[in-house]
């Protein structure tokens, strides 16, 4: 007997793996109908635009009304489940006050109607309907069937509606201007062609691409299976004696499938019809799971992931075999189920046009990454039908986070002539360069640089900064199989020193866990955010922690701009403990006989706990540095890099504002700089109420520091108190965004934070 929880496992995953809406609702319908017995299963799905109930998919209804028959918005028991936003399970329809006869349905007079909403964030996207010609009450089993099975398929049904978006985009000329919506991760317009990445032996992530050389693809492709069948083969001989028979017999029966007709033929098959060998591989697997997944039987279902995991090893060869091939377009739009920042880092430089993620929001450092190189980017585009992208051509609106694929030549002419404007208000803000960040009362506020993400060859804008507010020191751990020993570590430092010198340099101290893991020091955590990262890390692990502290005092030898900045900090206990261990570091340098000096030492405030103490720990340190990023994720409790709360994470809600007052606040009583280096900084509309709080300097992506001169140099102090004033009087982060929006706006500055002038 399968379980209900088994039905269900079965239908979401056969849906996810379906290739388009139409595939995945008739998976749907028909399943339904099959698990509760029941004469008609429909879905309709809700057209905002039209304002229509559209019935997309039946089973038991005539074929010919799927996709033709639409519904008004809100009428009819349809209407009322969308409405309400909750199921509506009547006996007999005909006698509801709500019921509407729908031509080509209803002639019948279906009795018993059952109908559950199919919501997403909070709006209805469609409705799942069983009817049945008898009068029928469905019981309360049956409502929670389908209201579970509702809940678990928005996000296949979006998924499989923007592949199917995309395919309407390709065939229809006039196709409705219709767009991927995700959040902004970096400003600015961007055309081009993509290219998808994705992680090396990861199946489900592979995109199909279309290759000429079909013979190289086939030949890769049999070279790899035969040598997963020798590892097979290797392996079984290995393990040969201890096991039993049966067990052993496990390995043959992969070795068969490996050989049988159906996985390398059909594979073979569809490298011929031009498809890369990864890609057949992709889709063959696919259809092979699908069909063990299908039985009943739990021994065969068991096949299913067997099928898959013999894919991923053939996969695995197949990349050794086609790694770095890849030939990146001119304007390449690199996009993928969660990009990494070392994969963005990998593009040739100067064809890096834009980024999509799947995954990830505005504070994650992929995007942060694409900002200091002005890459615009689009962060967090849920139902991104990775698989189907690559080679499409896209216009990114980096500013209000939007994907238009193969968009219509309108929206192209109206975008180029944006991206025009955006081009004209760079190149009037090229001109401040070499200008201070003064405000028009004549308060300087230095504006710093964040970096250390991308390796330093590249000046990025030095001569616009005052210096560098936040050197993460990460990239040259997590590129490394192992710990960088001193040695080497000491050139990347006194690489960003020297080029900013006497300008101060302010170097970060490691701050790995949450979203920055080393693959060599895995730390398994349910709750990394809140684990094992940063300064908790360092000074459990001193050896670490002193490396890399005597190599930032050895690259400042013979310049006096080296500040160090500990992350993470919770409490005091670990402020004094770095601090004794930077002076320990100091004196062995000096008993050594490095002419090494003591730097000025200072804490991020990124936790909340840290704002109580403000005072406490600001008498400790020689200067602060808000980490708004962590600051607000940990204030409202929403994770920076997860897209599904994505909409809650907002550094200008009210809250963050007041927590800010009160460090500066607190920093002042011990006449502490005080300064802001998460991307709040770098915001130009956020920079204004940060001048108005009296922070002292601010720390941002290269690519943002001209925009918050451009908005700094057109403002005084005295206006920027007023306004965070009223801000502060406001409830919610959006009426405090429309506040400073209107402002720049009114100001003439509106193109610093939408596309266009
Ligand atoms: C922050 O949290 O605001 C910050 C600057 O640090 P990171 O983004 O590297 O966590
Ligand atoms: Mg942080």
């Amino acid at each position: 007997m399968i379980s209900v929880l088994e039905v269900l496992q079965h239908i979401v995953q056969e849906v996810n793996a379906s290739p388009n809406l139409g595939k995945a609702l008739s998976v749907i319908v028909n399943r339904v109908q099959h698990s509760i017995n029941t004469d008609v299963c429909s879905v309709y799905l809700t057209d905002f635009e039209t304002r229509e109930h559209v019935l997309q998919a039946t089973v038991g209804l005539p074929s010919e009304v799927a996709g033709k028959t639409r519904i008004p918005l809100y009428r009819g028991l349809v209407g009322l489940v969308c409405e309400r936003a909750e199921p509506i399970n009547v006996e007999d329809a005909p006698t509801h006050p709500r019921y509407l006869t729908i031509k080509g349905i209803d002639e019948a007079h279906y009795h018993g109607f059952l109908g559950v909403p199919i919501i997403q964030n909070r709006q209805v996207l469609g409705v799942l309907v069983v009817q049945q010609a008898a009068p029928r009450q469905y019981d309360d089993n049956e409502v929670a069937f389908l209201f579970t099975l509702a809940a678990q398929l928005v996000g296949a049904i979006t998924h499989a509606k923007a592949s199917g978006e995309l395919a309407a985009y390709q065939e229809q000329e006039g196709a409705p201007i219709n767009f991927l919506k995700g959040r902004p991760g970096s400003t600015g317009v961007a055309f081009g062609t993509v290219i998808v990445s994705y992680q090396q032996a990861d199946l489900d992530v592979i995109p199909d691409r279309m290759v000429e050389n079909v013979v190289h693809e086939e030949d890769a492709f049999r070279v790899a299976v035969e040598a997963v069948t020798e590892d097979l083969k290797a392996l079984k001989a290995r393990v040969g004696d201890s096991l039993p028979d049966e067990d052993k017999a496990l390995f043959d029966a992969w070795i068969l499938m490996l050989g049988s007709d159906s996985l390398v033929d059909r594979s073979v098959e569809r490298i011929r019809e031009g498809q890369w060998a990864a890609g057949a591989l992709r889709q063959t697997v696919h259809e092979h799971a699908q069909m063990f997944d299908d039985m009943d039987d739990v021994y065969m279902r068991e096949r299913a992931s067997d099928i898959r995991d013999l894919g991923r090893r053939i996969l695995t060869y197949l990349q050794c075999d086609t790694a770095r091939v890849v030939n990146y377009p001119e304007n390449t739009i690199l996009l993928g189920e969660d990009v990494s920042a070392v994969q963005l880092a990998e593009i040739p430089s100067g064809k890096l046009a834009g980024v999509v993620s799947a995954t990830g929001s505005n504070a994650s450092h992929v995007a942060i990454l694409a900002r200091a190189m002005n890459i615009p980017t689009v962060m967090g585009v849920s139902g991104l039908p990775v698989a189907r992208m690559e080679g499409r051509e896209v216009i990114l609106d980096g500013y209000r986070g939007r994907v238009y694929v193969s968009p219509p030549p309108a929206v192209q002419a109206e975008y180029a002539r944006l991206a025009e404007e955006d081009r004209e208000i760079s190149a009037e803000l090229e001109a401040l360069r070499t200008l201070p960040a003064e405000t028009t009362d004549g308060i300087c506020i230095p504006l710093y640089l964040n970096t250390g993400l991308v390796s330093e060859m590249s000046d990025l804008g030095s001569e616009a900064a005052a210096g560098v507010g936040l050197y993460r020191t990460e990239l040259p751990f997590m590129v490394r199989d192992r710990f960088p020993s001193e040695t080497e570590q000491v050139p990347n430092y006194r690489r960003v020193i020297n080029a900013f010198a006497p300008r101060p340099v302010t170097l970060r101290t490691l701050d790995i866990g949450g979203d920055k893991p080393l693959s060599y020091f895995p730390v398994n955590e349910s709750n990394p955010f809140l684990g094992w990262r940063g300064i908790r890390i360092s000074l459990d692990h001193p050896e670490i922690f002193i490396t890399q502290i005597r190599a930032m005092l050895r690259a400042a030898i013979g310049y006096d701009n080296l500040r160090i900045m500990l992350p993470m900090i919770s409490r005091v206990e670990e402020v004094d403990d770095a601090q004794l261990l930077i002076q320990r570091a100091y004196e062995e340098l000096k008993e050594e006989g490095y002419d090494v000096s003591m730097p000025k030492v200072g804490i991020m405030i990124e936790v909340p706990s840290a704002i109580y103490q403000i005072e406490i720990l600001a008498r400790r340190v020689d200067f602060l540095s808000i980490g708004s990023n962590d600051l607000t994720q940990y204030l409202l409790a929403v994770d920076r890099s997860n897209p599904q709360v994505g909409d809650l994470y907002d550094d200008m809600h009210p809250a963050v504002l007041r927590a800010l007052v009160q460090i500066v606040e607190g920093a002042k009583v011990y006449n502490r700089d005080v300064g802001v280096c998460g991307e709040l900084a770098g915001d130009p509309a956020a920079a204004v109420l940060l001048l108005g709080m009296g922070i002292n300097n601010l720390s941002m992506s290269a690519g943002s520091l001209l925009r918050v001169k451009g908005v700094l140099r057109r403002i005084s102090r005295t206006r920027a108190r007023q306004l965070l004033q009223k801000a502060l009087r406001y409830e919610d982060a959006a009426s405090v965004r429309r506040l400073m929006y209107d402002t720049l706006e009114n100001m003439g500055l509106g193109g610093l934070v939408r596309p266009g002038k």
